[in-house]
């Protein structure tokens, strides 16, 4: 499933989130997004790119990550685009730092914009693949396979799928760690988001989320070597994976479908295809403060 065509503009997962939450920030009559990250984040770069087409500010708190050309590029075109990035060293620094700047003109949103609004955008998602079902796209898969980060695109399927009625369930690959936190957070909001989309049968969630955290390594955004060895396999395929997320869920779902080989197996692939390169060319240099984030 090709996430990936989210938006012509930016792709990936975080569009359809910011599909809900940037409507509820203009409705609340915000002004201003104020959000947190690791310094590459999409979730920073896609609320940056699409806040500021909304006409809302973009701020966010950045902490730390491993430097590669793709994490650099993606701060960069937060800069380019006008976003506020300011540097925190921890995630606790970061939170202290989005209290310091929230405000009654700010929406706060939280990690990879995984709030209940932010998920119910993948209830939506979740729709949309059952009516693709009922027109003979693909058949009713068995399990979907996707990228586990901050939760909300594998909370907001799941809640959906059982909405929607399907037998479908998801399978999360943790990327991002401390897993019990990530891991508790994602069934919560499972749980939340079911409910605020109307859902009055909390049996139809049993079972529906299984967690896979074989695929983490050392940590986020620190790559594995399964992960290159899937981001070569799907390459051959002509699919272009990222070493954070895509590759660890490839890696994950080529060893699902191995071990389960009777059952039809939906990849949903969450990382934006469109290059930056336009957006790169008025991208000012980054800053001191901000470069110390990108450890090597
Ligand atoms: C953010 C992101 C994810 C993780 O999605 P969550 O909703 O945060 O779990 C997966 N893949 C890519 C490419 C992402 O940018």
């Amino acid at each position: 499933k090709r996430a990936d065509l989210t938006s012509p503009i930016y792709g990936g997962n975080k569009v359809r989130k910011l599909e809900r939450i940037l409507p509820e920030a203009k409705e609340r009559g915000k002004k201003r997004i104020v959000t947190v990250g690791a310094v590459g984040s999409h979730h920073v770069l896609a609320t940056a790119i699409f806040g500021a087409r909304a006409g809302l500010r973009v701020e966010a708190a950045v902490v730390p990550q491993p430097r590669t050309e793709h994490v650099v590029e993606n701060l960069r075109a937060d800069l380019a685009v006008g976003a506020t990035v300011r540097p925190a060293r921890t995630y606790v620094g970061a939170g202290v730092s989005v209290l310091l700047h929230a405000g009654r003109d700010a929406l706060v949103v939280p990690m990879g914009g995984s709030n209940v609004t932010g998920s119910l955008g993948y209830v939506d998602a979740a729709f949309e693949l059952a009516k693709q079902i009922e027109e003979g796209a693909l058949p009713e898969p068995d399990t979907i396979v996707v990228t586990l980060g901050s939760g909300g695109t594998a909370a907001g399927l799941a809640a959906g799928l059982a909405l929607a009625g399907l037998k479908t369930i998801v399978v999360g690959v943790v990327v991002a760690a401390p897993v019990w936190f990530v891991t508790g957070w994602t069934r919560r909001l499972v749980r939340a988001t079911y409910a605020a989309a109307g859902g009055r049968d909390p049996s139809a969630l049993r079972g529906r989320l299984r967690v896979v955290t074989t695929e983490l390594g050392k940590g986020y955004g620190e790559p594995t070597e399964d992960g290159r060895r899937a981001l070569e396999i799907a390459a051959e395929a002509g699919l272009k994976l990222d070493l954070t997320y895509t590759a660890k869920c490839f890696a994950g779902a080529l060893k699902y479908v191995q071990n389960a080989p009777s059952e039809q197996v939906l990849y949903w692939h969450t990382l934006s295809s469109v290059p930056l390169a336009p957006l790169l060319e008025n991208a000012p240099p980054v800053p001191a403060g901000l470069e110390r984030l990108l450890r090597s």
